[in-house]
């Protein structure tokens, strides 16, 4: 590789996000982007370049910052302040949603209430439609989050590890949902990934050179043990070869999918459901593939006081009972 100064660095890297940008046609003139703002150098990063990119290249775009507060105190209230300050530094407005208000239960509650083991499974999912639903409240055309490269490595083989085709087929796409301006039950807002092919350690390198303001501590409650193997999996083939974590994303993208989606079986031996099809949760009206999305299940359980009940196959369970509940409710006496 060509040795390079600061400067032609920063503008490299730059240019290989605009290449990614205008090759995978992520955004149209006009659209308002909501950037998954963690505090973290992969969203600062990624704000950042999106700010300089839209200002040379006149992509005409709306920028804000969106901040998912889960409420993990000595932790995400710290990485907030990083945000608030990335807020004035760069002039793009920020919205913050919380756990707290958006499901009235905060991380460190569902800790107490869950243990410290599945924690990052209900964090997860309450993140994704939380980001959503901040999206929706931005009138946003798209999120942009922050992967990287060694992320969407790490993510297929995760999935390959779990036999998730559906997930596999989807985590190396540089842009998902709404494809070709298709309105999904439950207007899911699609989501863009400008650096999904930027090493971690250039984006490092990146935020060190430009000097940009992020937090760099690691979440009380991690590590999320499994997804853990993979990225030391990925460290070591990077060690060996740099290239394995490009490869490993183009060999996620080049597997064809035939029917294993609808007929198959999982790595567990268990019946994979069909082709999923999109609708609207029928409790929340967000996108699910079944009756009530994961994060409505996953709050009946805690709200019953139930919460590990939401996570394996009694989940299905609580699902059909919350759904009588709700139907039950809605009956005019
Ligand atoms: Fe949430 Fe787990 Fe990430 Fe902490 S490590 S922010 S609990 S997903």
């Amino acid at each position: 590789a060509a040795r390079l100064c600061r400067e032609c660095f920063a503008r490299a890297f730059e240019d290989e996000a605009h290449a990614e940008i205008v090759r995978s046609g992520l955004f149209r003139r006009g659209d308002r982007v909501a950037v998954g703002a963690s505090g973290g150098k992969d969203s600062t990063v990624l704000a950042h370049v999106l700010k300089t990119l839209n200002e040379r290249h006149g992509y005409g775009l709306e920028l804000f910052l969106l901040s998912v507060d889960e409420g993990i105190k000595g932790y995400r209230d710290d990485s907030l302040e990083t945000v608030k300050s990335n807020e004035k530094t760069y002039g793009i407005p920020l919205e913050i949603v919380s756990y707290k208000e958006l499901y009235g239960w905060s991380m460190d509650e569902i800790v107490k209430a869950v243990g410290a083991k599945s924690n990052c499974t209900f964090c997860g999912v309450l993140r994704r439609q939380a980001l959503e639903r901040g999206a929706r409240l931005l009138r946003a055309d798209c999120i942009a989050t922050g992967h990287n490269a060694d992320d969407v490595a790490e993510t297929v083989l995760l999935n390959l590890l779990r036999g998730d085709a559906p997930r596999l087929r989807r985590c190396t796409a540089p842009r998902t949902g709404g494809e070709g301006g298709e309105q999904l039950p439950g207007g899911a807002v699609p989501r863009v990934k400008p650096l999904r092919l930027a090493y971690e350690k250039e984006i490092v390198m990146y935020a060190y050179f430009l000097k940009l303001e992020y937090f760099s501590t690691e979440c009380i409650y991690s590590p999320n043990a499994y997804r853990g193997w993979t990225r030391d999996l990925v460290k070591q083939l990077e060690a060996a070869r740099p290239r394995s974590i490009l490869d490993i994303i183009r060999s996620g993208e080049q597997m064809r999918f035939q029917d294993e989606e609808r007929a198959g079986a999982g790595a567990d031996g268990g019946s994979r459901r069909g082709e999923q099809t999109a609708r609207a949760c029928e409790r929340c009206g967000f996108m699910t593939s079944q009756r009530l999305c994961k994060a409505c299940v996953l709050l009946e359980g805690l709200n019953r006081g139930t919460p590990r009940m939401a996570l394996g196959r009694q989940g299905e369970r609580l699902a059909r009972d919350a759904i009588a509940a709700t139907a039950q409710s809605s009956t005019p006496a």
